[in-house]
């Protein structure tokens, strides 16, 4: 097993693993949980810690080396410090970092760093108290902040954070939070929101890339940076004199599926070769009747052979997907 390699046919070689732990989530933004509460998975739909490792075990014979636990919020299922821990310590990761909401980052910062987590992905969509609560649906903006400034203070680097850009929501905040990269060594990232599952932003109006980069110029000149070859699909750019950066991530407006090297595992164990496209293979299943890592190696390849060349969502069509953000893990 140890020669192969995730390649699919488009020749892009898959070694990005994205776990989502759990659908739940302390936050209801209206970009990813659906208008209409559904139901949570039970306990025991979920992956339990073990299967997830031995999957990731197997995944690393394969050449998955890259690894970002994600949600649901991650930081709310209980045991995720040991099973970040456990996850640290595996031979062949090179890259492992989490995304959070940051909710009860400033208390978990110690036991996350000392889990062996050195990257932070943080979704920060305003800078104001009251539409945070507007967009969250909780009134925690307050925390988060405090959490982001603890990463800071400790060390964490780079933190990454993702704006979700909405017409209408927090466009009129586009310029303050460029600003943060140049009083933080910040990579603020301005995400284009994607139409996915009943969110309740419905299909838009849409708020792209161009339009972003256009209005934020007015702080100076956006001099490109170069991406190294470890680097998500984010276009990078930095501010003269700024400490941090600025990205754009373009699914919309630019697709990046050509160099898409990802695949996706869901809190309720599907292996999803495409954000944007519901197919994907069912791996809870086959865990839970003792099959071997040989089957499990051949889901990774299963996977890697249906991964679309590039995914159908547009900025004129309504085209969407069902299977929901806050599950699927973004
Ligand atoms: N709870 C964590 C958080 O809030 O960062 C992790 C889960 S969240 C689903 C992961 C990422 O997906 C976040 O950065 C979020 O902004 C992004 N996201 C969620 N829904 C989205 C959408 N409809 N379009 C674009 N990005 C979205």
């Amino acid at each position: 097993m140890a020669d192969l390699k995730l390649i699919d046919p488009c020749n892009r070689h898959l070694n990005y693993l994205r776990i989502s732990i759990t659908d739940r989530c302390n936050l209801k933004c209206i970009y990813c949980v659906p208008r209409d509460q559904i139901a949570r998975l039970a306990h025991d739909e979920i992956l339990t810690y073990e299967e997830i490792l031995r999957f990731v075990r197997v995944g690393l014979t394969l050449g998955i080396s890259k690894i970002r636990i994600t949600g649901g919020e991650p930081l709310v299922r209980k045991g995720v410090y040991g099973f970040l821990t456990e996850l640290s310590r595996m031979a062949g990761i090179s890259d492992l970092s989490l995304t959070t909401n940051a909710v009860v980052l400033k208390d978990s910062l110690e036991k996350i760093r000392s889990a062996g987590i050195k990257r932070l992905n943080i979704s920060l969509d305003t800078l104001k108290r009251e539409k945070f609560k507007k967009i969250a649906g909780m009134d925690f903006f307050d925390q988060v902040w405090q959490g982001i400034q603890g990463a800071r203070e400790m060390g964490f680097h780079p933190i990454k954070l993702n704006i979700v850009a909405l017409n209408g929501v927090n466009d009129d905040e586009l310029i303050d939070m460029a600003q943060l990269s140049f009083d933080y060594p910040f990579h603020i990232r301005f995400i284009e929101y994607m139409p996915i599952g009943e969110s309740q932003m419905g299909n838009g109006p849409l708020l792209l890339a161009p339009e972003i980069k256009k209005r934020i110029s007015v702080l100076g000149n956006l001099i490109p940076v170069r991406n190294s070859a470890s680097d998500g699909p984010a276009q990078r750019y930095r501010f003269e004199g700024a400490l941090g950066e600025i990205g754009f991530i373009h699914a919309l407006s630019h697709h990046f599926c050509d160099r898409c090297n990802r695949l996706r595992l869901t809190a309720r164990g599907q292996l999803r070769p495409c954000l944007l496209s519901d197919r994907h293979e069912d791996v809870k299943g086959p865990l839970r009747s003792g099959c071997s890592d040989k089957e499990l190696a051949e889901i990774f390849f299963k996977a890697v052979r249906h991964k679309p060349s590039d995914h159908n969502l547009s900025v004129q069509g309504p085209s969407r997907v069902c299977g929901q953000m806050h599950s699927i893990g973004g």
